[in-house]
């Protein structure tokens, strides 16, 4: 079996040209502009492409950005004072942190003390209360990208065997209380595996659906699957450099050995990685609706 590849690169495109027309009717139906900040601390490198991407998307689709490039000694006290304006500003619908944050920062006090209703993120604790009860105003961007990867390939979630492997707040605890909630889109019957899990192999066997988030190349091959298994490979890992400077990427699956296996395969890069920002975009656009009272 040669594996459909799950190309979210288009998934992704398709999204943001949904939510180009949703923004377009927004603003001339009821003059709503979604507005999203951006706020880095710091000049890590990586940040700084994930939030120029960010700034860009949010342009392409008609939302109003605004971002702040902090310095690297920026202290407690004035990024906590940063948010608390920004949470009044009735402008900003949501409200992005780029993490990793410098060392000395506490990064759990700076993400709570963000306005829940502008938490685009969905990190906050009242927004991982609600999407755990099944009531959510926001999901977290990548696992909100990974349902919607399946749900537009039409793999059939409800009923299905899900297996995660990762358990991180970002990715794997999410991913796996979105699919098991009774709700459409979901209703399947849910996994996790980590470090502590004594048979991976065992488990990774049983899917039907397949999600690793492990952070580490090949953690599941060929072997440790089932003919007709979909696979979501979360995993970024540069595993090289190309002789012209450019960095050589992997997932956490053996992409050759579980392609011959699998029905459908998300690639790296290519994945899951498009969907995260679109994602944010989604997230954007309902704050500025729940603002204004108009879900
Ligand atoms: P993380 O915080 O490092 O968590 C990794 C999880 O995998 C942990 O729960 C760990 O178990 C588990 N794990 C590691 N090795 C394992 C093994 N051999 N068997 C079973 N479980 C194992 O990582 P993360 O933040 O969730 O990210 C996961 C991957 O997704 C990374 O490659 C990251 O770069 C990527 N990612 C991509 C996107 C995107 O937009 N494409 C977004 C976020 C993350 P323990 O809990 O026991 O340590």
């Amino acid at each position: 079996m040669t594996a459909q590849l799950i190309k979210g690169a288009e998934i992704a495109a398709q999204i943001r040209e949904e939510l180009k027309q949703e923004i377009a009717t927004l603003k001339s139906k009821h003059n709503v502009v979604p507005g999203l900040v951006t706020v880095l601390v710091g000049a890590d490198p990586a940040s700084q492409v994930y939030v120029g991407q960010k700034e860009k998307t949010s342009k392409e689709l008609g939302i109003y950005s605004e971002r702040y490039d902090l310095p690297a000694n920026t202290t407690q006290a004035e990024l906590l004072k940063l948010i608390d304006k920004l949470n009044k500003d009735p402008k900003i619908n949501g409200i992005l942190v780029q993490l990793p944050l410098p060392k000395h920062l506490k990064e759990a006090e700076v993400l709570y003390a963000i306005n829940p209703k502008k938490d685009v993120d969905g990190f906050h604790p009242v927004n991982v209360g609600k999407m755990m009860i099944g009531e959510p105003d926001y999901l977290p961007c990548t696992p909100a990208g990974i349902q919607q990867l399946l749900i537009r390939t039409g793999v059939k979630i409800d009923g299905a065997e899900v297996v995660v492997v990762g358990r991180s707040n970002i990715v794997g605890k999410p991913i796996a209380n979105i699919l098991l909630q009774k709700a459409p889109g979901a209703n399947a019957t849910v996994t996790i595996c980590h470090t502590g899990t004594r048979d991976l192999a065992f488990h990774t066997r049983r899917a039907d659906i397949l999600i690793v988030a492990s952070g580490k190349p090949k953690t599941v091959t060929g072997d440790m699957v089932k003919e007709g298994v979909v696979v979501i490979d979360v995993g970024v890992n540069q595993i090289g450099m190309t002789k012209d400077g450019k960095r050589i990427l992997a997932g956490d699956v053996d992409f050759e050995s579980v392609k011959e296996k699998a029905k459908a395969i998300t690639p790296v890069p290519g994945g899951v990685g498009p969907m995260t920002i679109t994602m944010l975009m989604v997230n954007t656009v309902r704050a500025a609706k729940l603002a204004a009272g108009l879900t």
